[in-house]
């Protein structure tokens, strides 16, 4: 049955993973893969995620299932924990359900809403995240996408965004990164916020926002402020909500999905019907990952040592954007206005694969890189390697 079959191309990240793994250079540079590293190169285990675990070691009473809708509490925490004080909340107009992941929780959101409203389609602007459109098609929705990328200025084509808006038919699913774009790091301002939330509003568009970096870029509630102007001016809004980079606890498959609705019965149907799609796709979450989050979201030590983790990490973050700007390489000029993980270098294929080869620099083949990959140790050759590239 199997030797017909064509295993579709592999999203080029994985490809590049698999590159960088069998480099056996020891000065070999990871910029791809999108995980927070810290000074020396390592993916750590945040120290208040260590003791939420040690509690949890010691108080877990047993691993029986949680059910489809997963943790509530671990849902209300981290909602209130990105938009403290939400009339919505209060007025019973929000359903959760516990996700594996930003991914699980992607895919739960796409699958309500196509339910919803098969003819829906997915407006999305380009370039995304590789596993957006994917995910949408498996999930039988139809994407549309707009340009929403200016490389001449290294900002959001907002001119591009506002017409995908007016293109976009009434019940259309429209995509949004929360915060710290993947991959160009572009971001929208407070009234470009202001000015979309209107448009939506307009169009009768559903938003469908993203939200998998709340912390890497100006701090949690602020990095939630443009989706928290959604879920003020709007009737109804999907978040699909990742705590993979916010938490560090990217294998712990720790996500959620928030449903806004415009009324608390409206609310439940959602909340009934993401549970019910949920048990198809995998019947049950996994706890760990979210057992770790609801505690140290409940205690106050917990909650203060990872905030100011996370400051640290969006400062470190910073820091290197800033030199990435100040470097004099072409197009490196707006990186310090941007934010989160990643940037867009201008290389063509060729020299992505000159950077890879010559340099053991590793990066995505739409030239995206994971800036949290670069530190003292290696920023130098990092910009030399461009350097060489550039003459
Ligand atoms: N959305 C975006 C924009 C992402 O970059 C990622 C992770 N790379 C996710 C969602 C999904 O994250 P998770 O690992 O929690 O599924």
């Amino acid at each position: 049955m199997f030797e017909t079959m064509r295993p579709p191309a592999p999203d080029s990240l994985m490809e590049v993973g698999r590159l960088f793994r069998a480099d056996m250079r020891d000065e070999k540079i990871d910029l791809g893969v999108g995980t927070y590293r810290d000074g020396e190169g390592r993916i750590k285990i945040m120290a208040a995620v260590k003791q939420a675990e040690e509690r949890q070691l010691k108080s877990q009473m047993g691993k029986g299932y949680l059910g489809p809708g997963g943790d509530q509490l671990y849902c209300e925490r981290l909602m209130e924990a990105l938009f403290p004080d939400l009339p919505a909340m209060a007025d019973r107009r929000l359903s959760f359900v516990q996700t594996p992941g930003g991914t699980g929780a992607y895919r739960l959101g796409l699958e309500l809403a196509a339910f919803r409203s098969p003819a829906s389609r997915l407006i999305v602007g380009a370039p995304t995240w590789p596993n957006h459109i994917p995910v949408a098609e498996r999930a039988g929705l139809r994407s549309v996408t707009y340009r929403h990328y200016d490389p001449a200025t290294g900002t959001v084509d907002f001119d591009a965004m506002m017409e995908a808006v007016s293109d976009a038919r009434p019940g259309d699913l429209f995509l949004l990164h929360g915060c710290c774009h993947n991959p160009t790091g572009a971001a929208l301002s407070p009234a470009q916020w202001a000015e979309l939330a209107d448009a939506l509003l307009e169009a009768k568009l559903l938003p469908l926002i993203d939200l998998a970096y709340a912390g890497m870029a100006r701090g949690l509630v602020e990095d939630a402020a443009g989706t928290r102007r959604l879920l003020d001016r709007l009737p109804e809004a999907i978040i699909a909500i990742s705590c993979s980079k916010s938490f560090g606890l990217y294998s712990e498959r720790t996500g959620m999905l928030a449903v806004m609705a415009a009324s608390p019965s409206a609310a439940d149907a959602c909340r009934l019907t993401a549970e019910t799609f949920a048990r198809s796709l995998w019947s049950n979450p996994p706890d760990h990952g979210a057992a770790i989050v609801r505690t140290i979201l409940g205690d106050e030590g917990m909650r203060a040592n990872w905030l100011a983790e996370l400051d640290a990490m969006r400062h470190r973050l910073a820091g290197i954007r800033s030199r990435l700007a100040a470097s004099g390489l072409p197009g490196t000029e707006p990186i310090a206005a941007q934010e989160g993980l990643f940037a867009m270098m201008p290389f063509d294929s060729g020299q992505i694969a000159a950077m890879r080869e010559k340099h053991a620099v590793y990066m995505d083949m739409s030239g995206r890189i994971n800036i949290a990959g670069l530190n003292a140790g290696n920023i130098d050759r990092f910009l030399h390697a461009c350097r060489d590239m550039s003459h």
